[in-house]
This record gives structure tokens, sequence and C-alpha cells, in this order.
């Protein structure tokens, strides 16, 4: 099977799903991946060492920036210049727009956020998840060539070989972009948790820590929101010693303790690490459905009736303002940190 893998990056900082992509797409057949952008060298590099057989580099100035119509109608070239059978993309905000708009151009489909997928032939059957996890639907795509985006950490990454090369094609696209890029602006937070190893989570608990006392002056609510930022400093503090992220509770995203780009859920990221800690969360079916596949969840809350012990292969009845520092100083010295 011939496969095209897509390698997102902005400004060459690559979403390591672009690599987890290219393992699947060698472990299938011979491999090309597909680069965009002026000055990609380190990110070529990278792609034959994680494994590309070719890089079909693209380094047009037009593609330096990320716009839909471009990118779209670049990879749409390269598709109908090389006819893969499959083109394979980790799954991301870019992607998920890129990958419909190639595919509508050449009247295909696309098979979206997999986390399972065989060969057959040159069919793929592809897994996904439906009905908020808790069905695995396989699907197969009819029209050619096969789009299909990758669930983040669902496939393993390839370990790189270093110095490893392969063959440069440096290919014409000639895009017309109709906008330009006059720049960029930092949201409040970003946190990138679909790729995050750890994550440690916090609730609507991490507010109840009736002992702190709050500044004087501040009304009820603020009282509250300072508190919730006390005790997120300590789910911080255990996400740092682990080189994790942190995640939220919609609870605490509408407490106002801390930015939406944290809140794990249904309606907030869907995550798969190999640590989830949640701290003062009660698991309401809101919030499992978007951490239940991590490989291993730990639950601290005082209730011990909490719904979320019910996914937790670890759990801890008590209190998150004793037992989260007390973890944080315990990994501080197994890790030496
Ligand atoms: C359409 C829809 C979409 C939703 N999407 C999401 C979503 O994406 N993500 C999400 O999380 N929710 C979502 N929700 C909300 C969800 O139903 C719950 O209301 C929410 O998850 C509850 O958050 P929580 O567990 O932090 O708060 P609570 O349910 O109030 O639980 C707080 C927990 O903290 C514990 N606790 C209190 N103090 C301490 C302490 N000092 N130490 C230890 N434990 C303590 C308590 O025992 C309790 O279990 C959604 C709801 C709807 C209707």
């Amino acid at each position: 099977m011939k496969t095209l893998v897509y390698i997102d990056h902005f400004k060459g900082e690559v979403q390591p799903g672009s690599w987890e992509a290219l393992g699947l797409g060698k472990s299938l057949g011979p491999v090309s991946a597909v680069v965009f952008g002026p000055g990609m060298e380190a990110v070529v590099s990278a792609a034959f060492e994680y494994g590309a057989d070719e890089v079909l580099l693209a380094d047009d100035p037009a593609l330096l920036d990320y716009r839909p119509e471009p990118f779209a109608a670049a990879l749409t070239a390269i598709i109908t210049a090389q006819s893969p059978d499959l083109v394979l993309l980790p799954t991301t905000t870019r992607t998920r727009e890129l990958a419909a708009m190639s595919a509508f151009d050449l009247n295909s489909g696309v098979l979206v956020d997999l986390t399972g997928l065989e060969a057959e032939g040159d069919k793929v059957i592809a897994t996904r998840p439906i009905y908020e996890g808790k069905l695995q639907e396989k699907v197969v795509c009819s029209a050619r060539p096969q789009f299909a985006t990758l669930r983040a950490r669902a496939f393993p990454k390839p370990a790189p070989e270093a110095g490893r090369t392969g063959t440069l094609t440096k290919v014409e696209v000639s895009p017309q972009p109709v906008s330009t890029v006059e720049g960029y602006a930092a949201s409040e937070s970003t946190v990138n948790l679909t790729d995050a190893g750890v994550i440690v989570s916090g609730g609507r608990g991490v507010s109840n820590n009736p002992s702190l006392t709050p500044p004087a002056g501040l009304d009820e609510k603020q009282a509250e929101i300072w508190r919730a930022h006390q005790g997120f400093a300590l789910i911080g503090d255990l996400a740092n010693v682990l080189d994790g992220a942190v995640g939220a509770s919609r609870a605490a995203v509408d407490g106002g303790y801390i930015p939406y780009s944290h809140q794990v859920g249904q309606t907030g990221k869907v995550v798969t690490p190999d640590l989830y800690i949640a701290c003062g969360i009660s698991g309401a079916i809101q919030h499992l459905v978007g951490m239940r596949n991590a490989k291993v969840v730990v639950a601290i809350n005082k209730d011990a009736d909490a719904p979320i012990f019910t996914q937790a292969r670890y759990g801890v009845v008590g209190d998150l303002f004793v037992l989260v520092p007390a973890i944080t100083e315990a990994f501080k010295k197994k890790l030496g940190k």
C-alpha cells in the first residue's frame, strides 16, 4: 500500500502525532512524508529519521503560514501527482479542515480521529470510537485515495533512527493564497493536553479549602476563585514534577478557576495520557468520556462514593490539599528533582 503522510507543524514545530502517522504508514508499505513551508530542513531530516522513505517538500513561501485554501490546493496537487492508496494525517484542528477540503477536491472521504487501522490489500479498515467512546465503529472508505486522521497517542510513536536519510523530492505546487497571516497572538492560556503523557486535573474540589484565608476585600465569588488558584497551584506543582500538563473539569472552568483550554470531557478535550490524576473531580459521565482511555487513572477525592473511583486503578480517599503536596514531595524525592 502506497501511503502519504502529511507532517503537521507550526513554524517547524511538528505535532508529535505526525510521527505516529509516519510509523503507521511505514508498517503498511512504502511511505512518503509531505512537508510544507520554506526553511523546513530540520523537519525534513526528522521525517527521514522517523521512517519516511521519501520526503515531498513544497517549500513555496506561500506555504509558510497555514491557511486552508493554499494548503488544500497544494496537498490535492501532490496527491493527484503521486496517486497514493492512503493519505494519513494526525488529528489536529488544522488537519481536520485540510483533510476534508482535499478529500472534497478529490471526490473522496475522510476516516476521522481513528484509534485503530488494519490493512486488507489496498483497503484500510478503520476503528474509531462513537457515542462518547461507548462503542467502537469499524469504517471503510470506498473512494480513493482513502484519507485518515489519527487520534493523538492512539498509535505508537516510532523510535527515530539518527542519521537515517531517504529521497528528498522538491515539488512545485504554485499555491494561490487569497489571504495572508499578519501575525500571531498568544491566547490567554495554551496547553497541549492531547499529546500529554501525564495529566493532573482539578475539579470543583480545588476551591474547597476552608482553612485558607483569602486577602481582605474579596467578595464570596472572588474568595472562591482565590482559593481555587491556591488549589491549582498545587495541581501545577505535581504536573511539573511529572513533566505533565494541567487539566480541569467543566465545573472548574465554569467557576472561573482556570481557562477553558484545560477542560477535559465531552465539551472539552478527549485525552489519552499514560497517567491521569483526577483531584477533587466527582467523575460525571461528561468528564469520564474525556479521560477514560487513559492507561492509568488515579483519583483523589474526599468522598469514597464518588463515581470517579469506578474508573480509577488507584483511588485515594482524602483531602487533596493534604495529599497532592505529599505526593508531589514523594515524586520529587523519587525522581531526584
Ligand atoms: C452537555 C454537558 C456537557 C458537559 N461537558 C463536560 C466536560 O466536558 N467536562 C466536565 O468535566 N464536565 C462536563 N459537564 C459537567 C458535568 O456534568 C459535571 O457537572 C462536572 O464534570 C463536575 O465537575 P467536578 O467533578 O469538578 O465537580 P463536582 O461534581 O462538584 O465534584 C467535586 C468533587 O470534589 C470533591 N472534593 C471536594 N473538596 C475536596 C477536597 N478538599 N479534596 C478532595 N476532594 C474534594 C467532592 O467530593 C466532589 O466529588 C457537562 C455537562 C453537560 C450537561
